[in-house]
């Protein structure tokens, strides 16, 4: 067993024999690039000239007028290319897969953001493209699978098991088995073996070396509080990464779903459901039940719909570094409304939930402290699930009619 990549008793590369290699050859490419300064200058520069880096950091002076408490800020990674922080994770591994000299990418994707944002990636080095996606969440994800393939990925529908995402996982592993050689597996988020926790946080660190200088630079002092989403972990150790030696206080905001109590949710951290146990190559908390089996999961957030969560995050919730929280579908519903009709913002409905619980405090502090929000995606890619949610009666035939066929939740 190696013993690398251990947060405390998290992480870790739980790996069949024939994949060691490969992440041995990984992790050495990851290291000699971390130690080369102009690798990180090249990922700038690509970054601001393919995404919008720096993403600004916006005053939400309504929603601070609103709650009365600290100064709310808002940074904005919805928008990056393709609509999210994935831009950030996928163009940092597009640069090292180059670096390594191989020719081609493939991912696993659910709900269709991180395929499309790999697709993307691809289609801009040249690199052969295919995306492992399971047939049900084909078939409710159409416009991300048509993007998929105008932008030239092969995107292989898995019929296998239950037909989502972690069966399109099994696929794409057996692929990289299989090409080894010449193929990088694109992982989406901070989990998985290491080094993908690390590298992942490393690329995603982008967004809160910004903000700590930005915020800096327009209140004059650290904020408060940050709060995050979290799904797997990325974008919330993306913007805290550059705060942890920092007196400021970090928030996680997981899926309470339906709730904490009904078994629909993905609280993973903020919630007592979860074990710790090694699933998919790492060790962390899964919402598993006590034979190991894995639990169903559900947020009205498809970003944040899954089992297991970074190591990282795990260590860090141990360490009581970050405080973990969970937002229920409706209070995501309530604190996107308002946050569309103070600030003219879409955020995605996996954000909404870091607004729900910094909507939650702000009122609580003083308005001599700031807060800082991570708007880890913009939010046009829920239009049918908000439709729905909200009851629009004006709209709801016509978006429900062009949504059949392709959009189930
Ligand atoms: C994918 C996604 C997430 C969840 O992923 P993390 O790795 O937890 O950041 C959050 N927000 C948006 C907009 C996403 O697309």
């Amino acid at each position: 067993m190696r013993n690398r990549g251990y947060y405390d008793d998290f992480g870790g590369a739980y790996l069949p024999e024939v994949l060691v290699s490969t992440f041995d050859e990984l992790e050495a490419a990851f290291e000699s690039a971390k130690n080369d300064p102009r690798f990180w200058e090249q990922y700038i520069d690509m970054m601001s000239s393919y995404s919008c880096r720096p993403t600004p950091l916006t005053f939400a002076e309504n929603l601070t007028r609103h709650f009365g408490g600290a100064r709310i800020y808002i940074k904005r990674e919805d928008l990056n290319h393709t609509g999210a922080h994935k831009a950030n994770n996928v163009m940092g591994q597009g640069l090292l897969v180059k670096r390594m000299g191989k020719t081609r990418v493939i991912a696993e994707t659910g709900a269709g953001q991180h395929g499309v944002a790999t697709a993307t990636m691809a289609a801009k080095f040249g690199f052969q493209c295919t995306i492992y996606m399971g047939e049900v969440d084909v078939e409710r994800q159409r416009p991300n699978v048509f993007w998929m393939e105008q932008l030239g990925a092969e995107v292989i529908p898995v019929r296998e098991g239950t037909r989502i995402l972690k069966d399109a996982i099994n696929e794409a592993l057996r692929d990289w088995v299989t090409n080894m050689d010449t193929t990088h597996y694109v992982l989406g988020t901070a989990c998985g073996p290491h080094p993908f926790p690390e590298m992942v946080t490393y690329f995603q660190s982008i967004i809160g070396k910004e903000a700590r200088k930005q915020i800096l630079e327009q209140e004059g002092k650290l904020p408060k509080r940050i709060y995050a989403c979290v799904g797997g972990g990325s974008n919330a150790l993306g913007i805290f990464h550059e705060f942890l030696k920092d007196p400021v206080e970090l928030v996680g905001v997981e899926a309470a779903g339906k709730g904490l109590n009904t078994g629909h949710h993905a609280a993973r951290l903020a919630g007592d459901d979860a074990r710790v146990g090694v699933a998919q190559g790492y060790k962390t908390y899964f919402l598993q039940d006590s034979d190991g089996q894995m639990k169903e999961t559900h947020s009205v957030a498809a970003g944040l719909d899954y089992v297991g969560v970074s190591p990282i995050l795990a260590h860090l919730k141990e360490r009581a570094r970050i405080r973990f929280e969970a937002a229920t579908d409706q209070e995501v519903m309530a604190a996107l409304s308002l946050t569309i009709r103070k600030e003219g913002l879409i955020p995605a409905l996996e954000s909404a939930h870091a607004f729900v619980q910094a909507f939650k405090e702000a009122p609580t502090l003083p308005r001599s402290e700031s807060i800082l929000i991570n708007q880890s995606g913009r939010g046009d890619k829920d239009i049918f699930t908000v439709a729905d949610a909200m009851g629009d009666t004006k709209w709801k035939g016509f978006i429900m009619r062009k949504a059949q066929g392709y959009q189930e939740k």
